[in-house]
Parts: C-alpha cells; structure tokens; sequence
C-alpha cells in the first residue's frame, strides 16, 4: 500500500455548464434533473427511441432538459463533462470522444460523491462477485445497532444521489458498489472498504479479468481506515497492496480460520477480532457466535466477518456486532429455507445466478438434490461441479444451457443420476422439484443454486425462486 493525500470534493459552479448525461435510466433521469437544477446545460443522450423513452423524454424537455434519442454513440457539440449510466461499455464511441477531447467521465456513484456536502457523512463501501448486497445489509444493521444513523444504499434500493442529498442525516453510509459503478467512479475515498471474493464476471464489459480486477480494486482508492480482504481469496489482498491509501490505513483480512493479528476470524465457533484491539498480537476480542449468523453458512459468515471489520474499523463496539447480525434478515432468494417435505429441506438461492455463487451455496450442505440451469453468460461449469460432486445425491437440469452443465457431470460426477428437463416454459419448474423429490432421501436438501441467470425461464431471479416455492408449497399439500 502507497499513500497520498485525499482529494477533497471540489465545489463546482454548474451554472452553464455543458453536461452530457449518458442514458435515461434508474441513474441518468435523477443525474440529469439535479444538474439542471443546478443551472448547468444538460442533453440527454439514449440509444433506444422506443414509447417509453418518449415518455421519459417528454418529461424531462418540459423541465428545460435537452433529450436526443436514438443516438447514443455521438458527443454533442461543446460538451464539457459526460455523466454516464454505469452500465454503459467502456468501448462505446461517446466515451472514445469524450476522451479524445479531454474531458472527464462520471458515473453515478462518482456524481453523488462529488456533490455532497461539506459535512458529509463518510462512506463504508463494499464490493466483491458475490455477497455485497447481504454484507451491506448487515453492516447497516450493526451501525444501527450501534445507534448510528444510517442506510445501506447504491447498488441496492436507495440510490446514492439520493442520500447525499435527501433531507434525511446520517453518521455514516453503508455503500454497495459493483464493478461498473467503481469504473466510472475515479475520486471517490471511502473511510474504509472491503472486496470480499473475485471471480471472473462481468468480463465482456470489462474486457478481461485484469481491467475487472483492478476496477474492483478502485474501491481501496484513499481509503483513510482500513482495507479489508479475503484471506482465503489471494486476489483481493493483492488489491490492497496496490493501492493508494492514506497513511496509517491498515490492511485488514478475514477468514473462517483462526485469526492471526490485524485480522478477524473464527475461534470455537466464535467470531473473533484480533484488528481492532488493544495489542492485536496478544488479543482478540469475541464478537458474535456463528449461530447469531443467518443462516450460518460458511460464506455467509464470511460476509458477517467483512461487515463487521468495516463496522469496527468504524469504531462500533463489539456487542454491537452482535447485535446487529441478530437484527438481520437476508432478503428473500438467499439460501431461504422454503419448507421440510418428508424430511428433506427445501432451499430456494435463486440469487447464485454464477457459478462462484452456485459454489458457495453448495458448499453449505452435505448431501445436495441440485437444481441447476439457466443462461450460462459463457460461463464453463467443470470447476464448479468437480469441487461439489462428493455433495450430489442427485442433479435435476432446467433451462436453455443445461446442456453445459450436463456435459461437465459426465466429466467430473458420471455417478451421479442427472434428470435433463427439456423445458424452458415457466411451469418447468413444477416438474422439476417434483424430480428432484423422488431424488432425495431423508436428511437431504433440494438446493436451487442454478449457477445461471434466470433469463430465459423467468422475469428474473425473484419469479424463479417464487415459482420454486410455489412448486414445494404443491408438493408439501
Ligand atoms: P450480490 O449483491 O453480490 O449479488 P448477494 O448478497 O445478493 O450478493 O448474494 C448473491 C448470491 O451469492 C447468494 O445467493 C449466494 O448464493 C452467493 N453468495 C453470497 N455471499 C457469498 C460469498 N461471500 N461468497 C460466495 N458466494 C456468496
């Protein structure tokens, strides 16, 4: 870790300014009425030109906003700064533009960092592939049962531009970041931040694993307390020591191990601080017991452990910490146990949309029925089935790639029985735990962890996961 000193947020004077905001969206609408506001000139740019960007359109040109839809590759004449939708790829044609001429690019996560108040409250920010909803979720708990003031926002329900500048105060913010949102985001400093696991994803947009890296690693940038890693996931310490902090920041790790100084961990089934204390090479200090972790799952307790390394770096007090893992319920989707039917659990993770999520769930049982399938988004699946296939009692395939999943079984798990479901309609899944009923035997669970996204089925991962309910909820009747 190198340091340098933090740059401050720089007051602006938007009057007039020429503001391109990329895309009408959940982040370019608010982005470009808030700059409008502020008296700078804003066009909105946006590819689509369907009814509902007319719509949007329409209500923002009431406002004074100029909208051009169908055109989101051309930089309009005398633009001074761009302020994107994150989503947008890196290789698009404005951005070449934009960056031809000088000129900087925000994305919504680096708007709401440069327009907040001089009083501010500081920024607790974690990212990762998998867990960053559930460990900011549980990091707000525990401020909050530290009685901080406080919400967990970003890439989840509230919207950072909405917190910076709502009515509402707070001590502190718990921020979800994903990797696009940190790619576009280049002065933000978080008091502290944690990265909690790397696998390859998103790799077509960040065009390889090392520009997917090393925008995670952006979120360690000036960091003035602590960096937070995985111990177990070399990849991220890496990142640490990449990067420029301010000086005294610590490294600081976790892991389900006992841990060593400046790091948190488990002991006898405690969770256990050796960062945050008074002598770390001598003490710990307990925080929680595995059991106040819901549910308990190893990489459940993982994420515990990163949330409460931020919340301590924070300065919380260790009841605190369990407290406020207590407090938490994850959201629906995430490894929630559905129903017993005949002595076998039925548990619905329809979030584990990619394999390393899909891996960790699996890891969580003993003995698995495992329904899987979905859209692969190119990834291969021969890691993930050769790590679980001691756990698979039996594997039932849905959705329109399972032909990869079935291939890499025969490769790595040729004993285990596989029923290959040849549908993609949404009543797929009916049959589907049924199969997986006759599967099973007592003391099993019938895990949904598809390892895919839930495209080609479902709306999304929530219908997936409501239709496995409804599927057990029938069985169980
Ligand atoms: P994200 O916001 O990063 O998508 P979530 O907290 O919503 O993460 O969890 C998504 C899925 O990832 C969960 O359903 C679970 O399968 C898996 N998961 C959660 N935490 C971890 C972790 N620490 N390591 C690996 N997989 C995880």
């Amino acid at each position: 870790m190198g340091s340098r000193k933090v740059t401050s947020s720089e007051p602006l004077d938007w009057q007039g300014k020429h503001v391109t905001v990329a895309g009408l969206g959940v982040s370019g609408i608010p982005a470009a009425k808030v700059l409008h506001a502020r008296g700078a000139n804003v066009t909105v740019v946006n590819d689509g030109d369907d009814a509902r960007a007319r719509e949007q359109a329409a209500e923002l040109e009431a406002l004074g906003i100029t909208v051009r839809l169908g055109d989101g590759a051309t930089l309009p004449e005398g633009t001074e700064l761009v302020v994107t939708a994150p989503g947008w790829k890196p290789d698009k044609p404005l951005f070449a533009a934009a960056r031809e001429a000088g000129l900087e690019i925000w994305g919504d996560v680096e708007l709401a960092w440069r327009l907040r108040g001089p009083d501010a409250a500081p920024w607790l920010a974690i990212t990762g592939t998998n867990g960053k909803t559930t460990t900011t979720q549980m990091l707000a708990s525990i401020l909050k049962a530290a009685g901080l003031r406080t919400a967990a926002v970003g890439n989840i329900g509230v919207s950072l531009l909405d917190a910076v500048l709502g009515d509402e105060q707070y001590d502190v913010l718990a921020v979800e970041l994903s990797s696009y949102q940190l790619h576009w985001a280049p002065s933000l400093r978080a008091h502290s931040a944690a990265v909690l696991n790397l696998a390859p994803d998103h790799l077509d947009w960040h065009g390889s694993m090392e520009a997917y890296a090393a925008d995670k690693g952006r979120i360690y940038e000036g960091n003035r307390v602590a960096c937070v890693y995985n111990v177990a996931d070399k990849a991220t310490e890496d990142l640490v020591r990449e990067a420029d902090v301010e000086e005294g920041c610590r490294a600081v790790g976790f892991t389900l191990g006992t841990p060593g100084p400046s790091q948190l961990g488990i002991v006898e089934g405690i969770l256990v601080d050796r960062a945050f204390v008074e002598d770390r090479h001598k003490n710990a200090q307990e925080l929680a017991e595995i059991s106040d972790v819901n549910p308990p799952a190893p990489h459940n307790i993982a994420n515990a452990l990163a949330a409460a390394a931020l919340a301590r770096a924070f300065g919380v007090p260790a009841r605190a910490v369990r407290d406020g893992l207590r407090d938490f319920t994850p959201d629906a989707h995430r490894i929630a146990h559905v129903a017993d039917v005949d002595a076998v659990a039925y548990v619905d993770d329809s979030k584990a949309t990619n394999t390393h999520a899909a891996e960790a769930s699996l890891a969580a049982y003993e003995s698995i029925v495992w329904i899987a399938g979905g859209l692969a988004k190119g990834a291969t699946f021969d890691e993930l089935v050769a790590k679980s296939a001691k756990r698979l009692r039996g594997v039932v395939l849905i959705g329109q790639d399972r032909a990869l999943i079935r291939e890499a079984l025969a490769r790595h798990a040729p004993e285990v029985p596989v029923v290959d479901l040849d549908r993609t309609d949404t009543g797929a899944m009916l049959a589907a735990v049924q199969e997986a009923s006759r599967l099973a035997v007592a003391g099993d669970t019938v895990l949904l962890a598809p390892a895919c996204a839930s495209m080609d089925m479902f709306a999304n991962y929530n219908k997936r996961g409501d239709a496995f309910a409804e599927a057990v909820r029938e069985l169980g009747s």
